[in-house]
């Protein structure tokens, strides 16, 4: 059950008080990051093994472990997943002779505080030991969103009441590191270095520090040992004095840069940074952190619990994604826990790629573009299974199929329709059609091969079907005809049709390189123009609703509020029990009715809406969101508004109770898109925007930025009115509550609505 553990804060989330029990949770959600380092919000000094999972991640590195595969799987022998890098976040302190531990001794005042403007973490607290020696202890740590190979730690330390030694260790330390040897250690006179090298990958990291005491002379001594650097300072503190020490941290590997070993960009970047001092390197962060707010900050005036939900949320899809290696993706936990092995997944392309696209176009550009740059794997698992074209893998790292479990890493083939997907909105709404012929269009061609090589011919109906497949809902294993794989395989033929005419015509040239390499025949295109008109895609006219797959309405009914709450959650049941129940585990039909909402009306999503969400269990992060967007367009303003804050609280009230493990971040970019797609009605229709607002009654204004086309726009809507303004760009027209709008560059338009379409 979900609680609230922080006081609602615009710009800050803070643990007011110390919570033992709670370290591992507090660790995810105290998290900092930057996309290429992510460190749990591990104390300095450590913490009960029991109630800590001190990692370190870097985007790029991962390793290759073996699976449990089973028989039907038997290609997939090995799982990938992301490792835990060296520590470089210790702080060992002794107090007059004890070492500080919050564990031990009392914690007299207590205060975490991440503050979302700067992404910076702070714990300030007052510490007591077992003599009664009382010290006043300020840590600061960021992890560089302006250079991401940079890291700064810093910890001001007074005595409050006594007057001695005071010992300060900071360190490197690999006792903790995983599919991973060490390659080396340094000592340098005031820091270190710590190398390791992947077993299987073969991929080097370097992590260097330099620390410096202020506030008085120290005494400097550096060790080291197998898996342990450490600077050592000491220093006699008199009563009241004020003491510092700033450690810096640069962390590369092997992935960034070929050429030059990463032990000597760690060194070089180390000494400058070192040079550079822990202020300007804040400083340079916090104004990076500062354009990511000008970019794409919403605010919400009137509602602080849901102003600190989607702050939080947008904060951590940078913190985790860095977009600036297109052959790293984003984990379903980013880089934030050790939930899901740092494994990608269709939450790129249908969660976070939108939520990149319209604050940060070049990330989503990224996502896009790794799909490409892994075809290769898409085409051995397709290969493999006897299919032609471009067969995705559920999850992956290194663009191989890395599940092992047939019902998903087999049957969940959705993934690859959502790849077609995201290619055409990357390209709607970025206007990127060099990246369409470049690398867009042999996405859609090879996904449509494989589709058109998936279906199977039912005679008896007359159309094509998908038999034998698991689609979004995981509680709908191994069923024929999911409603949203059928619909979205048939628009990705349809649009890889499109795109093909368009580039022989816009392109010819490299249309005619693109034909050659691919080997396409013209009949293919014919095929796919079939298979798709003839598509088969379950519908039940008495009830007027798409029927999420062949059996679906056969099964037990499910009123999911209803179920007694000793049998929730599902995990308590069985298989058997599970399978043969309507409980759905997340948006399915829905979701559908989400990403193609062209294609549907608004009674249609009514309908489904009234028919799916009681059946719904929300066991997947990924689906709240969905319900709240298709709410607030079909005028359910309440049901709306809670599933807007269950996904943007939903970590930070702990809600799916496994946060422990790191955040969910399709349902932290899910969270933005409740806003967008949800409370103010943005949809993007074939490079068109427009708008149906539906504000909760409770704000009084909900304002952001968004990119489109090339142009800045910042929206605002309140009760009565949507204003648009066209920073940059040339002018555009836009729809809004069924009307066009003419927006002129530099001008605001202000067009009176109707606040809520529920009531
Ligand atoms: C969901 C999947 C999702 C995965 C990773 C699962 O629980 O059912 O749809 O891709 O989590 O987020």
């Amino acid at each position: 059950m979900s609680k609230q553990y922080f006081m609602p804060e615009e710009w800050a989330v803070t643990e007011d008080h110390f919570q033992p029990h709670l370290n591992r949770f507090m660790e995810t959600i105290f998290f900092t990051g930057n996309g290429y380092i992510g460190l749990r919000g591990v104390p300095e000094e450590g913490a009960p093994a029991a109630l800590s999972t001190p990692h370190n991640y870097l985007a790029p590195i991962y390793d290759i472990i073996e699976a449990k595969s089973s028989e039907h799987v038997r290609n997939v022998t090995h799982v990938s997943t992301n490792v835990a890098c060296a520590n470089w976040f210790g702080m060992a302190i002794e107090l007059a002779g004890e070492s500080f531990d919050l564990y031990t001794g009392k914690v007299l005042s207590y205060r975490r505080t991440l503050d979302m403007h700067t992404a910076t973490v702070t714990r300030e607290l007052v510490w007591e030991d077992a003599q009664g020696h009382q010290t006043a202890l300020t840590f600061t740590r960021f992890v560089s969103m302006h250079d991401l190979h940079y890291a700064g730690l810093a910890v001001d330390i007074r005595p409050l009441n006594w007057a001695g030694t005071v010992a300060v260790a900071t360190t490197i330390d690999a006792t903790e590191v995983n599919e991973q040897q060490i390659t080396g250690t340094e000592e340098l006179p005031d820091g270190g270095l710590l190398c390791t090298r992947t077993f299987v990958t073969g991929f080097d990291t370097a992590t260097a520090m330099r620390s410096c005491l202020m506030g008085a002379e120290a005494v400097v001594t550096t060790t080291s040992s197998e898996k342990l650097v450490t600077t050592h300072f000491s220093v006699t503190a008199l009563q009241g004095q004020q003491l510092r020490v700033e450690k810096i941290v640069a962390v590369c590997t092997s992935r960034d840069n070929a050429e030059v070993p990463a032990r000597e960009r760690a060194l070089a970047m180390v000494n400058s940074g070192f040079a550079t001092g822990f202020a300007a390197l804040h400083q340079s962060h916090a104004a990076a952190v500062a354009q990511i707010w000008q970019d794409g900050d919403v605010a919400i005036s009137g509602d602080p619990n849901a102003q600190q939900g989607i702050r939080f949320c947008i904060l951590n899809m940078h913190q985790s994604y860095a977009g600036t290696d297109p052959h790293v993706n984003m984990a379903a936990k980013g880089l934030t826990g050790p939930g899901y092995g740092g494994l990608y997944w269709w939450d790129s392309e249908i969660y976070m790629m939108p939520f990149f696209l319209f604050t940060a176009p070049e990330k989503a550009r990224q996502l896009v573009l790794y799909r490409f740059l892994t075809l290769e794997g898409a085409r051995n698992k397709a290969h493999f299974l006897g299919f032609e074209g471009a067969m995705f893998p559920w999850v992956t790292i290194d663009g191989e199929e890395r599940s092992a479990d047939w019902e998903y890493g087999l049957l969940e083939q959705h993934v690859t329709a959502g790849v077609a997907q995201a290619v055409q909105m990357y390209v709607e709404v970025s206007g990127d059609d060099e990246f369409m012929w470049k690398y867009g269009v042999e996405l859609l061609i090879e996904t449509s091969r494989f589709w058109a090589s998936r279906v199977t011919y039912s005679e008896r109906k007359g159309k094509y079907v998908i038999n034998f497949i698991t689609g979004p809902d995981e509680y709908s294993v191994a069923v024929d005809n999911n409603c949203y794989t059928n619909y979205m395989a048939r628009m990705n033929m349809e649009y890889a049709i499109e795109a093909v005419r368009r580039m022989q015509i816009e392109c010819p040239a490299e249309w005619a390189v693109l034909a050659d390499k691919l080997q396409l025949r013209p009949e293919e295109l014919v095929r796919w123009d079939k298979v798709a008109t003839d598509m088969y895609i379950p519908y039940d006219e008495a009830l007027g609703v798409l029927e999420q797959d062949d059996n679906f309405l056969d099964r037990d009914p499910i009123v999911w509020r209803d179920v007694p709450p000793e049998q929730k959650p599902t995990s308590k049941w069985n298989w058997d029990r599970l399978m043969r129940s309507q409980a759905i585990k997340q948006a399915d039909v829905l979701l559908l009715q989400f990403v193609k909402h062209e294609m549907f009306d608004v009674a249609s999503k009514r309908r489904n809406y009234l028919y799916y969400e009681p059946k719904t269990t929300h066991e997947s992060s990924l689906s709240p969101c969905i319900h709240a967007i298709i709410a607030a367009e079909i005028g359910l303003e309440q049901d709306a508004f809670n599933y807007y804050l269950r996904s943007s609280r939903l970590d930070l009230d702990d809600v799916n109770g496994n946060t422990d493990e790191g955040l969910h971040t399709a349902n932290t970019a899910g969270s933005w898109l409740c806003i967008v797609s949800g409370f103010v009605g943005m949809r993007q229709t074939r490079g068109r925007l427009s708008f149906t607002p539906h504000l909760p009654a409770k704000w009084q204004k909900l304002a952001f930025s968004m990119t489109f086309l090339g142009r800045r726009l910042n929206i605002s809507v309140t009760a009565e009115k949507l204003s648009i303004t066209l920073l940059s760009g040339a002018p555009m027209e836009v729809t809004v509550s069924g009307e066009p709008v003419a927006l002129q560059p530099g001008e605001t338009s202000d067009i009176m609505t109707v606040s809520s379409a529920g009531k």
